[in-house]
């Protein structure tokens, strides 16, 4: 079985945001699609570990602000590589504003950005998934949408040659964020404390 056969499944990148008792909060996922047209329905994938999961669930409101090619990585290093539990994702950043359900979007490196309530939320193991009704969106360039393969592509910095730490042990890279592990295995259970994606990204380097 070759595991990266998932990396041929196409994805769109998006800023998920949401907001509860004041606070904003937002994180980076690969999967929000339109599933009907009758209501205008939307249902997207967050990893369980995320803040913004347990605010979606508690608040049950999202905005989708949806990534463009023009996107640098300091986006994907704000909302995918810290946790909105300990730290501010929106502190020094103005890249924002704010839409009438109050949440907040993402005005760089966005092409679009849609708010939906959620309507159910179904436990699928590592992820929950929400399906959410579209209340508002609004074009906001026409820059070409981020597909996850042109994030890895062109926006992901290229990782430096290393194989073996200097006392000779291995080193796995995560194909997500470049966060390193050192052992000769990686444990099936690991999780990239960065991305929080599991041991499957990681690759040996
Ligand atoms: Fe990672």
């Amino acid at each position: 079985m070759d595991k990266k056969a998932m990396y041929k499944l196409s994805y769109g990148l998006f800023v998920v945001t949401s907001s509860l008792d004041g606070r904003d909060n937002g994180c980076i996922t690969n999967t929000a699609i339109q599933i009907t047209t009758e209501p205008n329905q939307i249902v997207l994938a967050v990893n369980k570990q995320n803040y913004t999961h347990d605010m979606i669930k508690a608040s049950k409101k999202i905005n989708i602000s949806v990534i463009s090619e023009k996107a640098n990585f300091d986006l994907f290093k704000r909302f995918g590589f810290a946790s909105g539990r300990d730290t501010d994702k929106f502190a020094g950043f103005d890249s924002w504003k704010r839409s009438a359900n109050g949440l907040a979007y993402i005005t760089e490196g966005t092409n679009a950005y849609i708010s939906a309530e959620v309507t159910a939320a179904v436990d699928s193991g590592s992820h929950t998934l929400f399906f959410a009704t579209v209340t508002d969106m609004e074009v906001l360039s026409d820059d070409k949408s981020a597909t996850y393969e042109y994030y890895q592509k062109n926006i992901k910095p290229a990782p430096e040659a290393v194989g073996k730490t200097s006392d000779g042990k291995t080193i796995w890279r995560c194909r997500i964020c470049g966060y390193e592990y050192v052992g000769e295995e990686i444990p099936d259970d690991f999780i990239c404390p960065v991305c929080k994606h599991p041991a499957s990204d990681f690759e040996k380097v």
